[in-house]
């Protein structure tokens, strides 16, 4: 998953963007980039590590210009190369930039068109990089008509190629591009499934600017006022003189927002496609208390603790409809990474008990319900109840405010492979012995889709795969499937952080 954001200003941008990407950190932790504008040149700065890691002074006075795009990284495969950091360039036609949030699931077959076709070399196993090549050879073909014609490319003429984009990629993608001499061109999945939002605010000297961003909260930060979200296969075209076009370059586009930005992903703050975060959350916790009551009457539990942060607003709801006390009985490190992105099993075990502790007195003699908002590989569940038990929880329950985890995600969610998802064909019994839970409840699929649901009914479907095995791009098969297993199993993942380790002494003697 990543966090992308654009801003076409009427003064620098650089700082604009800086900001903005810190408030989209939570979406990527892995690599930072921002490309400006300035004199008809771009201005790159892009390495691994957090925002206020990877931007000093001296690269932030080096990004000059009024227009610029940023990007956060997280993996969705493999280990993190710098190489793959984004935005990426491609030097004709124009010059482009591009960052991209998603996964393209048929990268593969476009990047061998890329080669036959267009004679595009790809130099990462980014699919980001496959996507700008794409970009690019679909405007440069736009050029070529306006060529024959004299005339200039048009806001209509990059439409067209972004309708062409659209007609050849499969997967989700929610994309910011700069164009030199032209300006910035945004554009978001035929089926909504990654966000995209555009927002404006006036200049202290009476200009419109513009901005796009992953979440609504990136364009509150930094003084931007929500426009609208940016529609599935729409494309927004701001030139370099603040004007703004807009147009719907997909044949067939349907609404298929990813649920998972509801449950984990996004930040409580943000609205996506109208749905507020936070009260998605507090009403997947209305349901999920409403269901413990009902299925649970039986349980003696003394006292509602969250697994911080994402479920916090979920166990506090559940608190209230069991009337029951809600105590934050774990403290969370703040100052080390997700346990998620760090590669192999081994390491992840050890970070979870570095990440959080438990406040004894919260657990001494009393039977607990712990609450998280979605069980992936166990992990994390299962060495929280340990510490629950060390800490003197007589009993301690499981509550998880989405369903069963039990395929794997194509769509940019950095999930594990299938056989590494504790959920994968198993059911909650057997997942609750594994956890080593007294009790454990998850939420059913309809009241999460509810929950999200309700703040718009407009949106009939979201994108559940990783609940239900049904890939709404309809292209994936077994064999992706396994493609992606590939990618992501346990062992790649360790062979992938020793090859980096190895490039980076590399690296290291060499400089
Ligand atoms: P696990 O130990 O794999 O079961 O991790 C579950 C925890 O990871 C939950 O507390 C979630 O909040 C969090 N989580 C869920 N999905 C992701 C994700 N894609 N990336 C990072 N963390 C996640």
């Amino acid at each position: 998953m990543c966090g992308i954001v654009g801003i076409v200003g009427s003064t620098p941008v650089n700082q604009s963007i800086y900001d903005a990407l810190t408030v989209l950190q939570h979406r990527g932790q892995d690599a930072a980039g921002i490309v400006t504008i300035t004199d008809g040149k771009f201005k790159q700065r892009k390495a691994n590590g957090l925002v206020r890691d990877v931007f000093e002074l001296r690269h932030m006075q080096r990004l000059r210009g009024n227009i610029g795009i940023g990007h956060v990284r997280y993996p969705t495969a493999g280990s993190s190369s710098v190489a793959e950091a984004q935005p990426f360039y491609v030097n004709s036609p124009y010059g482009i930039a591009l960052a991209h949030n998603g996964n393209l699931t048929n990268a593969h077959e476009l990047k061998d068109v890329m080669l036959t076709k267009a004679r595009r070399h790809i130099n990462t196993t980014s699919d980001s990089e496959i996507l700008l090549n794409l970009l690019a050879f679909e405007i440069d073909n736009q050029l070529d008509k306006t060529d024959k014609t004299g005339t200039e490319m048009q806001p209509a003429d990059f439409f067209a190629a972004i309708r062409r984009v659209n007609e050849q990629t499969r997967g989700a993608y929610a994309v910011v591009s700069l164009v030199i001499g032209h300006g910035l061109l945004a554009f978001r999945d035929p089926k909504g499934i990654r966000p995209l939002i555009l927002g404006r605010r006036q200049s202290d000297t009476g200009h419109v600017e513009y901005m796009v961003a992953s979440e609504s909260v990136a364009l509150d930060a930094i003084g931007f006022e929500v426009m609208r979200d940016v529609a599935p296969g729409e494309a927004i075209f701001i030139t370099d003189d603040g004007q703004l076009y807009t147009e719907q370059c997909a044949e067939n586009p349907t609404y298929h927002p990813c649920i998972f930005e509801y449950v984990y992903f996004a930040r409580p703050d943000s609205t996506i496609d109208k749905i507020s975060v936070y009260d998605a959350r507090v009403r997947m916790g209305t349901k999920l208390g409403h269901k413990i009551k009902q299925q649970w009457d039986d349980l003696d539990i003394d006292v509602v603790i969250p697994i911080p942060e994402t479920s916090n607003d979920i166990a506090l709801q559940i608190a209230m409809i069991l009337d029951l006390p809600y105590r934050q009985g774990f403290v969370k490190n703040r100052y080390i990474g997700r346990t998620f992105i760090m590669p192999g099993q081994s390491q992840r075990r050890k970070s979870v008990r570095r990440k959080l502790n438990a406040i004894d007195v919260e657990f001494k003699g009393k039977n607990v319900l712990l609450v998280d908002d979605s069980i992936v590989r166990g992990t994390t569940s299962e060495q929280i109840i340990d510490m629950a038990r060390e800490a003197g929880a007589n009993k301690v329950y499981f509550a998880s405010a989405s369903p069963e985890i039990r395929f794997p995600n194509v769509y940019g969610i950095d999930m594990p492979s299938a056989n590494e998802l504790i959920g994968h064909g198993r059911e909650a019994d057997e997942i609750c012995q594994l956890i080593g839970a007294d009790g454990l409840i998850y939420q059913s699929i309809e009241d999460l889709i509810e929950a999200c649901q309700e703040a718009n009914p407009e949106i009939r479907e979201f994108e559940t795969s990783v609940f239900t095995g049904q890939y709404i791009t309809e292209d994936i098969d077994q064999q992706y499937l396994d493609y992606i297993d590939h990618l992501r199993n346990n062992d790649s993942k360790e062979i992938a952080a020793q090859e980096e380790v190895a490039n980076l002494e590399i690296y290291n003697e060499d400089h």
